[in-house]
């Protein structure tokens, strides 16, 4: 009991998410002499992660699965032809300030520019938010152009992270929703559900209950060890109160790229009530070069985890591509 009074809430959580490197490296017995930041600095893209994702890796271990998901590192300066600013041209769907159109039947809005971490191999790490994250007047405008097209049924909330907003924000965007009878589902992307489970909590939950429309909640988990007991109580909280969970993973160089780690990532997502659902391919963003996986290596590994997982539990391996009208998926083969 005294233990739970004391607990900080997940706002507070996220204030005080490590941001200084030298303290990072305190935490887990690193010494910040052997590792090399960017010569260039942070600026862009700050160092954050919140205490209770670094409680997951293991100390004095610098090749630590999560840690390099989080870890600013001298690689990341390199300019590698094909690497870019806007890999996936995200730029051209944007009818409105805060919403993507680019697949028939969704809308994606980014509701914050804003995450609980910082993840080093993020297409959005470069994304103009500042210029086109609808402040909730602009919402009015989103709004507007979902009531006005009838084909659209399902509004994908993202970001950066939606679950930054409070549950008040939350309320009034799902109430302006309600209000458009084409719109069926919800669909939340967020990554906070696994790197701030402290998130869901029971007003949240009392939240989904009242939405009128199906609720489906995409996390992002891209290594077991990210998935501890807090996460596994949130998943438990958020199936009751009906949310289909399913998992999208980014496959990473060094992170989870061999077949035994993705078994296991399904197996414990499946177990802590997710689907696993995609597996991305990395996207070309400038800056994360480092985390490309081989493409032979790709193959072999997609094929073996499709012989020793059921069906259901092997993610679709796709990609993000400028102006496509859907990701391509991918078979054993990356050839399409
Ligand atoms: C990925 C994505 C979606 C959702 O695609 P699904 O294949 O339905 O998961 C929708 N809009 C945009 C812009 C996307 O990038
Ligand atoms: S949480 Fe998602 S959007 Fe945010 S930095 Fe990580 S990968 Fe990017």
């Amino acid at each position: 009991m005294i233990k739970k009074n004391t607990k900080l809430d997940w706002q507070q959580e996220l204030i005080q998410a490590v941001s200084d490197y030298r303290e990072l490296c305190r935490l887990l017995d690193l010494d910040p002499a052997s590792l090399a930041l960017p010569a260039k600095g942070l600026a862009g893209f700050p160092l954050k992660v919140p205490r209770g994702y670094i409680a997951r890796m293991q100390k004095a271990n610098p090749r630590d699965p999560l840690l390099l998901q989080v870890l600013p590192v001298l690689e990341e300066d390199q300019l590698v032809p094909g690497y870019n600013l806007d890999p996936v041209g995200e730029k051209g769907f944007n009818p409105v300030s805060g919403l993507l159109h680019k697949y028939q039947g969704r809308v994606l809005l980014t509701l914050t520019g804003i995450c609980a971490i910082n993840c080093r191999y993020c297409f959005r790490r470069h994304f103009p938010y500042a210029e086109n994250t609808p402040s909730q007047q602009n919402w009015d405008q989103a709004f507007a152009y979902i009531q006005k097209d009838t084909s659209i049924s399902e509004v994908i909330l993202s970001g950066g992270d939606p679950l930054l907003l409070n549950d008040r924000s939350l309320r009034a965007f799902s109430e302006q929703c309600a209000a458009i009878p084409h719109v069926r589902r919800l669909r939340i992307h967020s990554r906070i559900p696994i790197v701030l489970p402290e998130r869901i909590t029971r007003e949240f939950i009392a939240w989904i209950k009242e939405l009128k429309q199906q609720v489906v909640l995409v996390t992002h988990c891209n290594h077991p060890q990210e998935i501890d007991a807090a996460v596994i109580e949130a998943m438990q909280g958020l199936k009751k109160a009906g949310v289909t969970l399913l998992n999208q993973a980014v496959l990473l160089k060094g992170i989870n790229d061999e077949v035994d780690i993705q078994v296991a990532l399904s197996e414990a997502l499946f177990s802590a009530g997710m689907q696993p659902y995609y597996l991305h391919l990395l996207d070309r963003v400038q800056g994360a070069a480092h985390f490309e996986v081989d493409r032979t290596k790709i193959e072999t590994l997609y094929r073996a985890l499709s012989h020793r997982l059921p069906g259901y539990l092997v993610p679709k391996l796709v990609q993000e591509n400028a102006g496509e009208g859907a990701k391509t998926v991918f078979g054993a083969s990356l050839s399409t």
